[in-house]
């Protein structure tokens, strides 16, 4: 009894040694610290949603109102606590971007391990991601359908689910969440070596530059992106190796080497001798210039996609608003049996989606074929009727239905050669008849 009453304390004792010790690594690029007085409560998450909304704004402010309603908080600044956000704390675009480290906790989630090392082979960033993407797009899609009531509750939960798919996606673009070793998660003085790169060596000057390069980025902001988690996997791929190839790396903690990708190999070996050297760039120990450019390569991707994806998410809700309709043309109105006809016509508004052709045929049997229309929306099929008499065809793609088209397929025409041979023929015939009736006729 005595045993089990000192094991419940040690385990008391150890819970509350957990409970006070600060986290020691937050597990992500970092959400700032209250303590600078220029960039408050703003890293490189922050960053991140902060120019990918710029971007989008500066591309067209009407697909970007969803998240400009919620931009600054009710004190108009644009810098977000670390708390939880959502009608709580700092209520705007780059408060929503901690709450997976502040208030969620969802560690295990922030990760896409490209290579399986022990029990790290944690990978849920992806489907994360594209379940608050399906989010965004169902608010969106009711918000807009409502006629985009200002700071309505769609529009609020689509720009917090914004704010949450931000971190999330922006994660995949520090290395040390495309890998894990043991080296990366040792301490260097008070902080581990993930935790010195990603955060806590991250002040104004960094900000600063990272913030001037970030803004000079231009890029395509109008590109649909497909599929948001294939986005963030191959996104997670690319950091962790730009060549495609895994490496041995010797994990000097564990003394044994193990698998990681090529790039993801360079960059940590590169940043724990410069942390140990005591090298720094911008005010940040551990990097140097050709590491920034590196981390600033990654940072510009997780930007690039990002904006992709708010755009992507305002484009399909507004497209699922929209009377859309689908033409149909014919080549012919008639036919001869042998011949081909031409059907086609487009999706409007342009979209992409598979086509299905129903043809009847005039005995009532019925012909299907499913196309692929041009990224435009316009299709268009040959098709050659194998029976004679009336048709009728229609095409239709995700429910929607065009007109019916008819059209008449007449029998194959003889050609002159083989009516003159059946006219010779028939004269022939004839004459042979007559010959024929008239012997009979005089024998009687
Ligand atoms: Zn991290
Ligand atoms: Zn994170």
């Amino acid at each position: 009894m005595r045993l089990l009453k000192n094991v419940i304390v040690a385990m008391c004792i150890s819970l509350i040694i957990f409970a006070i010790m600060p986290n020691p690594e937050a597990h992500a690029w970092g959400n700032g610290s209250s303590n600078n007085i220029d960039y408050p409560y703003y890293g490189i998450h922050d960053a991140i949603a902060d120019v990918a909304y710029q971007k989008l704004k500066d591309y067209n402010g009407t697909v970007a109102q969803w998240i400009t309603d919620y931009y600054l908080n009710s004190n108009g600044e644009k810098w977000g606590d670390y708390e939880y956000s959502f009608n709580d704390g700092s209520d705007n675009w780059l408060g929503y971007t901690d709450d997976l480290d502040s208030y969620f906790k969802d560690y295990s989630n922030h990760m896409y391990y490209v290579h399986s090392y022990g029990s790290h082979d944690k990978r849920g960033a992806p489907d994360r991601i594209q379940q608050l993407y399906d989010w965004i797009l169902g608010n969106l899609t009711n918000w807009i359908r409502d006629g985009r009531p200002e700071r309505s509750e769609d529009e609020h939960k689509a720009a917090y689910a914004a704010g949450l798919l931000a971190h999330y996606f922006s994660d995949m673009t520090q290395f040390g969440h495309t890998d894990y070793t043991k080296q990366d998660h040792e301490y260097a003085d008070s902080r581990t070596y993930h935790n010195n790169y990603e955060s806590s060596q991250i002040n104004t000057a960094f900000l600063d530059q990272l913030l001037y390069d970030l803004n000079a980025y231009d890029f395509k902001v109008n590109a649909i992106i497909a599929n948001p988690k294939d986005n963030a996997i191959q996104l997670a791929e690319w950091v962790n190796s730009h060549d495609n190839t895994s490496v041995l790396y010797y994990d000097a903690p564990i003394g044994g080497n193990v698998v990681v990708g090529s790039t993801y190999a360079q960059m940590i070996t590169d940043y724990v001798s410069n942390y140990d050297i005591g090298i720094e760039y911008l005010g940040a120990k551990g990097y140097t210039q050709q590491l920034y450019q590196q981390t600033l390569l990654h940072i510009k991707a997780a930007v690039g996609n990002l904006t992709q994806i708010l755009y992507t998410a305002y484009k399909n809700a507004e497209f699922a608003q929209t009377e859309s309709e689908i033409t149909i043309n014919l080549s012919a109105s008639t036919l001869t049996l042998g011949a081909s006809i031409e059907v086609s016509g487009s999706i409007i508004p342009s979209h992409t989606a598979q086509v299905t052709l129903t043809f009847i045929q005039p005995d009532g049997k019925i012909l299907t074929y499913v196309l692929n229309p041009a990224p435009t929306g316009s299709y268009s099929y040959t098709f050659s009727p194998t029976v004679a008499g009336d048709w009728s065809v229609r095409a239709s793609y995700d429910g929607v239905t065009s007109q019916i088209r008819y059209f008449k397929v007449n029998p194959r025409e003889l050609d002159t050669t083989t009516l003159l041979l059946l006219a010779i023929f028939g004269i022939v015939m004839i004459v042979l008849l007559v010959y024929l009736f008239s012997k009979k006729r005089s024998r009687k």
